[in-house]
């Protein structure tokens, strides 16, 4: 029997656990990106891309496609999606897992005030004008538009169109990802002195909060968003075999 499963990506893990996935001959795996990058990288899996039209979409792609389970793999930050995903599964019937990369916590020496939002974040600048690192994403800064007095140095893996109307903006595009001594050298040439960023957690975006912290620099970091309760794992391998206990149930397994 072929096990036809629903990956909902965005993020390395979900294409490792596609390429994982995809090995195996009793599972048929889809990828599904959203679509904000222009150029993804390429994937060795069957790939579709755009969003489905809310929960209810999502519940008749399931239907439609006979999906056997659903797996949710995309950012900690895209709460949308998972809600819809949680939800979709519940309406189709279909069982969820989720794959959630822990956060980082706080150690010593890091300088991290922490807030709830992106607009909290901004709120959380001062008023002085300071020298900004903002390691979010492209549509989440146009937010920093409110407190102009800054400068901004905003890296982005497609280009922000349109720029940020404030009158002192450095734009940066690079995919990570980044190694800690290259976000040492880019805030020290950039003589940053705050870096916003989500507690995206895992090892690839991390180089820049260790930086700030050898560097003394403050770190505003935006809190998770509350995220659906389904089963979940933290690693790819832990969530491959959350796969095999649901493609092989114990008894066919011998166990
Ligand atoms: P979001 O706000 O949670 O989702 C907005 C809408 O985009 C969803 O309602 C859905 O549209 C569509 N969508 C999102 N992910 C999708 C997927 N994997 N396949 C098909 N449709 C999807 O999402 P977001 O924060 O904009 O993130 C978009 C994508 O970028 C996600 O795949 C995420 O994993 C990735 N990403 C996000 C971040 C971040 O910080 N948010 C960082 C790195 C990567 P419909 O309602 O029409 O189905």
């Amino acid at each position: 029997m072929t096990h036809r499963i629903l990956i909902l990506g965005g993020t390395m893990e979900a294409r490792q656990l596609a390429g994982t996935l995809a090995a195996r001959a009793d599972c048929s795996v889809t990828l599904s990106l959203a679509g904000r990058t222009e150029n993804p990288i390429a994937q060795n899996v069957p790939t579709r891309v755009g969003g489905f039209g809310g929960a209810g979409g999502l519940a008749a792609y399931l239907n439609d496609m006979r999906i056997d389970l659903l797996i949710d793999a995309t950012h900690p930050y895209a709460a949308h999606i998972s809600a819809n995903a949680a939800q979709a599964a519940r309406m189709a019937g279909a069982p969820i897992f989720a794959l959630l990369r822990p956060g980082w916590d706080p150690v010593e020496g890091d300088r991290w005030s922490e807030v709830d939002t992106v607009g909290d974040a901004v709120q959380a600048l001062s008023a002085r004008p300071r020298r900004v690192f903002l390691a979010l994403g492209r549509q989440e800064v146009a937010a920093f538009e409110a407190t102009p007095q800054h400068h901004y140095l905003i890296r982005s893996v497609d280009p922000v169109q349109p720029k940020l109307a404030v009158p002192d903006a450095d734009y940066l595009l690079s995919r990570g990802p980044f190694r800690e001594d290259d976000e040492r050298t880019l805030l020290e040439n950039h003589r940053i002195d705050v870096v916003v960023s989500k507690n995206s957690g895992g090892a690839a975006t991390y180089g820049k909060i260790a930086a700030a912290r050898a560097l003394g620099i403050d770190v505003i970091m935006v809190r998770r968003p509350v995220l659906p309760d389904v089963p979940s794992a933290e690693t790819v391998d832990a969530l491959a075999a959350m796969v095999d206990h649901f493609v092989e149930p114990a008894a066919e397994r011998g166990v």
